[in-house]
């Protein structure tokens, strides 16, 4: 997606080799512009699939997730990082260890909200070593729903997450791949694989 890889390489700063900060438009500070040209994108791209639900982590996995759930019409899950006081039993549970926090979260989303007859969308603003998404496609099986694939924001491609997903068999659609972070400066793959 042109326009996002544009707003990565103008607003976008490489902290690492490894690590991106795009605090300006989708991890701290959101444009709700270009988070609406993100869902339409997903929409066009997952439109076929019969789509019931779409399943995210919180935080910054909401903002897209919402304006393609406006988009399809269908609600929007969020994984919880935190058990609240008010989400105590009935739970899908998974482990989820953060590439950027180095620590390991319990994700819960509760039973009321993914059935065994939904089709479930999996959103998320990164994908670097997969944890994420399999801790969400963790609770896709345990809820036995079925799995429409996940769409994510930005993908590194140089990280391990996008081709152990993909040889697990589920579709994953990447709006943006870097390639390389070297010397501080963002390259794309040019070619967005299906
Ligand atoms: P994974 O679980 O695929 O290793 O990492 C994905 C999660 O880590 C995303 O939900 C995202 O919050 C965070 N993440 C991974 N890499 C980056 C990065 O380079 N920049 C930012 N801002 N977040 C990242």
């Amino acid at each position: 997606m042109k326009q996002l890889q544009e707003k990565i390489l103008t607003d976008g700063k490489v902290l690492s080799e490894s690590v991106l900060k795009v605090d300006s438009f989708l991890n701290h500070q959101i444009d709700p512009l270009l988070m609406q040209e993100i869902g339409d994108e997903f929409a066009g791209r997952f439109g076929k699939e019969a789509i019931t639900k779409i399943l995210t982590i919180e935080s910054s996995g909401i903002a897209p997730a919402v304006m393609l759930g406006l988009k399809l019409g269908v609600p929007v899950v969020f994984a919880r990082k935190r058990k609240s006081l008010t989400l105590i039993d009935q739970l899908y549970t998974a482990s989820v260890h953060s590439f950027t926090k180095n620590e390991t979260n319990e994700i819960s989303v509760s039973k009321d909200f993914i059935k065994s007859d939904d089709v479930v969308l999996i959103i998320d603003d990164f994908l670097a070593n997969g944890q994420a998404v399999l801790g969400l496609v963790d609770i896709v099986e345990q809820a036995d729903a079925a799995l429409a694939g996940a769409g994510i924001v930005i993908e590194k491609g140089f990280q391990t997450g996008g081709s152990m997903i993909r040889e697990r068999g589920i579709r994953v659609e990447s709006l943006a791949i870097i390639s390389s972070m070297a010397n501080g400066k963002v390259e794309f793959h040019q070619e967005v694989p299906t």
